[in-house]
């Protein structure tokens, strides 16, 4: 499992956004470390949600 942080406070986050793990492993596979960040997203602690968005939790 892949562990995330808060894109705020930096607790663990359960909240993703724009995150597609799927592609990320893919690239962390091909050596790519640049574009799996880009594919894990923004994670947010339940309080640091931006408000509006769409979580993947
Ligand atoms: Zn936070």
């Amino acid at each position: 499992m892949i562990l995330h942080v808060c894109e705020v406070c930096g607790a663990d986050a359960s909240f993703g956004y724009g995150a597609h793990l799927r592609l990320a492993l893919q690239k962390l596979a091909a050596g790519d470390i640049a574009a799996a960040k880009l594919h894990l997203g923004k994670w947010y602690f339940r309080e640091h949600r931006p408000a509006g968005g769409e979580s993947l939790a």
